[in-house]
């Protein structure tokens, strides 16, 4: 089954310590578009500007990505700009230009809107719901969210978490948006504002997965070079998104979420190899496989003698 994607599309300037690029592929969306891609067809909402390479309409034709529902309108694409300190863990936004999203109010394709499954990736919550209300009952929504939002537009994104299934976030997000110092706290308090599921991303330390009564831990995938940590939590999102759309079919369980905790790791793990989404652009699902079978028995404690 497909996914539909909303998100940012933007041309980003990123520095590392060693390295900095300018004008490179990123954006919520495209990180999670491509990301997904590697296991359901998607259908990707967004909006550019004429700057924007003509040549990325055809790459995402070639990865079965649906680009009806991208507008290409006159100005510039949204650009964002960030600077890592020594540890790739910190991050300080250099700028921002909104841009074309200033005024994006996207109107859904009309073969976009019975789409069964749904990635709200990071963008303003109110553009979330606005897009979310023109789906006809989707039978699983996922949405990702940042600090900017929490901070704020808090009542938009309130208005947000009742009408979705899973919402994803990181650690500090999830202490800033509950007072939560403990982040099982956390998790069980942003259930109660309404989604079913909460997945807590620990950066290099994995991540925290919760349900009604279930909760599950995994590590991160170990990785010994990192060059550009930017889109990792957006890849970690389209992976498990497209996991899910892509072979869970049916009735969305925990047991499910689990695995696609790991695939959505697993991607991640892959698009901090390289800056941009590079690494992703050649990337098979064999490796992907491949990845995923080696994180399986890394986690085992009782290995069999
Ligand atoms: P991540 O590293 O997963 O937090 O995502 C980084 C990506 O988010 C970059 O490619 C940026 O273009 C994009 N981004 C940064 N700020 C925003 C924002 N306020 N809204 C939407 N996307 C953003």
């Amino acid at each position: 089954m497909s996914v539909l994607v909303l998100g940012s599309i933007a041309l980003d300037t990123v520095k590392t310590p060693v390295e900095e690029h300018s004008d490179l592929l990123g954006g919520s969306a495209s990180y999670a578009a491509v990301a997904a891609s590697f296991f359901s067809p998607v259908k990707l909402v967004g909006v550019v500007g004429n700057d924007f390479p003509e040549s990325e309409f055809d790459f995402w034709k070639s990865r079965k990505i649906d680009s009806e529902g991208v507008q290409r309108v006159n100005g510039k694409t949204f650009r964002w700009s960030g600077e890592y300190s020594w540890d790739l863990n910190t991050r300080e936004t250099r700028s921002v230009a909104l841009n074309v999203f200033e005024h994006f109010r996207p109107k859904l394709p009309e073969s976009y809107r019975k789409t069964d499954f749904v990635l709200l990736a990071n963008i303003a919550p109110a553009l979330q719901t606005h897009v979310l209300q023109q789906m006809e009952r989707p039978r699983f929504v996922v949405a990702d969210t940042m600090d900017l939002w929490i901070e704020t537009t808090r009542a938009d994104l309130d208005t947000l978490l009742p009408g979705i299934d899973l919402l994803i976030l990181n650690d500090s997000e999830a202490r800033e948006m509950t007072k939560e110092t403990s982040l099982i706290k956390a998790g069980r308090r942003i259930r109660k504002l309404g989604p079913s599921y909460v997945a807590i991303k620990k950066g290099e330390h994995g991540a925290l997965l919760f349900g009604e009564d279930e909760f599950f831990s995994c590590g991160a995938y170990p990785l010994e070079d990192i060059h550009d940590p930017t889109g990792a939590g957006d890849t970690f999102a389209g992976g498990m998104a497209g996991y899910i759309a892509g072979t869970v079919g049916g009735k969305v369980t925990f047991t499910n979420l689990r695995k696609a905790m790991i695939y959505g790791s697993v991607l991640a793990s892959f698009a901090v190899e390289a800056f941009s989404l590079d690494r992703l652009r050649n990337l098979s699902i064999d490796e992907i496989n491949e990845r995923y079978e080696t994180f399986k028995l890394m986690s085992q404690f009782e290995v069999p003698v």
